[in-house]
């Protein structure tokens, strides 16, 4: 039998359903959440990263800006502008780190916000790793009392999603380059969570049978050669090669996973469409609590237990 997908598409419409119910609310009491981006330099992949994000924006009905500068901006200048974004009210959200505001901090990289996780109080949390919590309460996956097995330490994915389970109360591992025999390690977990940035790296080895597998890795393989290696049966993802020039893969190989887990996220469709999804919601948050009235801090963890 083969393992239950864990659609992050749907999860992610649901939260959006929900969150147009909250900027409804928030409309009608004068407030339009507003999410401010700011690009320095001509990264193409940060251009696309935040065309989508203005263009969630869009969709929701929340207030966006845009603000591109050129990459030789000098940091006195890039700190005025942050500076200003911080005072302006009707700006909830910033996107550059350093020198923004912690209550607008809707990344969750501000220090003050990265202490707040740690020790489990209501601050902005980084959306990937919060998506992955929305996908496990969502889709009924028991948190508390699990074996969590996290497979890298970023400061963005895998320190953050390691304290989120450990507050839902897993008992959590965190595994790295240099942890020995991985394979085993991941053998134990009741939620296995890979976050390392290698293709297809976890195989079935790693997998207790009937686990959850959440795949946080985006790799994008451009040679036949990197297809052959990712897949047992490379025939499909060759043709994708051939027409569309890169094949996306995990960090978990997909069709071992679909043997072994329980469930799984997919790659792409699974921890991707959510992380979006979370800066939207930290985004409407932030409205809410700094210029409706609500609570300090932007993101309240959630809640521990399972839902
Ligand atoms: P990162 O900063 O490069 O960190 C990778 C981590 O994996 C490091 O802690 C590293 O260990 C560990 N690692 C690397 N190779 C390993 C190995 N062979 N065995 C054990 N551990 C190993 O990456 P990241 O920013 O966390 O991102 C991880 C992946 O998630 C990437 O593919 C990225 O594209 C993807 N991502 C996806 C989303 C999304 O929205 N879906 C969001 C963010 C990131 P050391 O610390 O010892 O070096």
């Amino acid at each position: 039998m083969s393992a239950r997908v864990l659609d992050g598409a749907k999860i992610r419409d649901e939260i959006q359903g929900e969150l147009a119910g909250e900027i409804a609310a928030l409309k009608a009491r004068g407030v339009t959440p507003g999410l401010a981006a700011v690009l320095v330099g001509e990264n193409p992949a940060s251009q696309i990263y935040v065309r989508s994000k203005v263009r969630a924006c869009e969709v929701l009905g929340l207030y966006s800006e845009k603000i591109e500068w050129p990459a030789f901006t000098t940091t006195e200048k890039l700190l005025g502008l942050v500076e200003s974004l911080n005072r302006r009210d009707e700006i909830d959200g910033i996107l550059v780190h350093e020198a923004v505001d912690p209550a607008k901090d809707v990344d969750g990289f501000h220090p003050m916000n990265v202490g707040r996780l740690v020790s489990g109080r209501p601050g902005a949390v980084p959306c990937t790793p919060a998506g992955i919590i929305e996908i496990l309460k969502r889709s009924g996956i028991p948190i508390a009392g699990a074996r969590a097995v996290v497979v890298g330490r970023s400061e963005i994915v895998g320190k953050p999603v390691a304290l989120l389970l450990l507050h839902q109360h897993a008992t959590v591992t965190i595994c790295h380059s240099r942890t020995r025999d991985l394979a085993a390690v991941g053998r134990e977990a009741d939620i296995l969570v890979a976050a390392m940035g290698r293709a297809a790296f976890v195989t079935g080895d790693f997998i207790q049978a009937g686990a959850t597998v959440i795949d946080v890795g985006i790799n994008r393989l451009t040679t036949p050669e990197e297809v052959r290696k990712a897949f047992h049966d490379p025939a499909g993802p060759l043709k994708q090669l051939e027409s569309k020039g890169s094949v996306l893969v995990g960090d978990v190989q997909p069709e071992d996973v679909r043997k072994k887990a329980g469930a799984y996220t997919p790659v792409p469709g699974g921890v991707g469409p959510l992380t979006i999804a979370m800066l939207m919601s930290n985004t409407v948050r932030a409205a809410r609590e700094r210029r409706a009235g609500g609570e300090s801090g932007t993101h309240r963890l959630p809640a521990a237990g399972n839902a």
